[in-house]
């Protein structure tokens, strides 16, 4: 069975594992190329984006794909509306694995807001020492907020013009864990935390450690996106593509 997953993510990584070592699949992960020096993975990759919905059926004609798992990132919500459409258009099985968000705990401040823009703007007139944890993309919305000084930890250096004059940049890729996000944060004398709802382990730690410092979170809230049949992990996107094998090919 021919199978295309949409990655970018540790789900992804994770599922392409999986299909790596079950004969059943002949699968390949599909990434943006967002970073220069991605992860190895066991599966065969392409890189780059298809051209729009119309790019993705042409690709998913060609290479006789069977189904497709979109398991990109929560805010990747272009990427996930271009596979609906495309499945749509195609009849393919879509299985979308989506990261369950995470839930304010006791002890949290967070501050909800739309998108990067209402971010800057809620940070107030005030100066004050910022963290920005949101990725590369979004940083230049910081340039509308100058009178504040911004920490941003990023994979990638960041390709914009337009960024806030007072920015530090620290180049690092999670993991990350509390101890380490405790002393950042000290170090860098941090107000507020700015983010996004990304889930899972993988940078919790520095929400864990703005809730033990007493620090306000700035939330970037999720954006809509568009899912196939939901799929809560990995494993059961294995099972989902499993229970869609062909008979006639299942146990090859
Ligand atoms: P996006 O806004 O939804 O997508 C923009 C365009 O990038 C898409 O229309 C598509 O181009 C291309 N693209 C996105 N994901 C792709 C994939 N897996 N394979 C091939 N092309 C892809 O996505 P984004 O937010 O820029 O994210 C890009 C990648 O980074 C995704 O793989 C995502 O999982 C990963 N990522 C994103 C974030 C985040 O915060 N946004 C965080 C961690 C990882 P075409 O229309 O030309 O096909």
């Amino acid at each position: 069975m021919r199978v295309l997953v949409l990655g970018g993510t540790t789900e992804a990584s994770a599922l392409a594992g999986l299909l790596a070592g079950d004969a059943r699949f002949d699968a390949t992960l599909s990434l943006a190329g967002r970073t220069s020096a991605p992860r190895a993975q066991p599966l065969a990759t392409r890189v780059g984006g298809f051209g729009g919905v119309d790019g993705l059926v042409r690709w998913l004609r060609e290479a006789n794909v069977d189904a497709m798992i979109d398991a990109t990132h929560p805010y990747a919500a272009r990427m996930s509306a271009n596979a609906v459409a495309a499945c749509a258009r195609t009849g393919l099985p879509l299985g979308s694995v989506i990261r369950p968000a995470w839930e304010p705990q006791p002890g949290d401040t967070w501050q909800t807001v739309p998108d990067a823009g209402a971010a800057a703007l809620a940070l107030g007139r005030r100066p004050c020492r910022v963290l920005l944890s949101l990725g590369r993309q979004e940083l230049h919305a910081f340039a509308a907020a100058p009178q504040h000084h911004y920490v941003a930890r990023t994979i990638e250096a960041p390709q914009q013009a337009a960024l806030p004059p007072d920015l530090k940049l620290l180049q690092a890729r999670g993991p990350f864990e509390r101890d380490s996000e405790i002393r950042l944060l000290k170090a860098e004398e941090i107000d507020v935390i700015v983010s996004k709802n990304s889930g899972g382990s993988a940078t919790y730690a520095k929400i864990e450690a703005a809730r033990d410092l007493d620090l306000p979170v700035i939330m970037i809230a999720r954006p809509d996106k568009p899912a196939g049949h939901v799929l809560n992990s990995p494993q059961e996107a294995l099972a989902w593509l499993h229970g869609r094998a062909p008979a006639s090919r299942r146990g090859v």
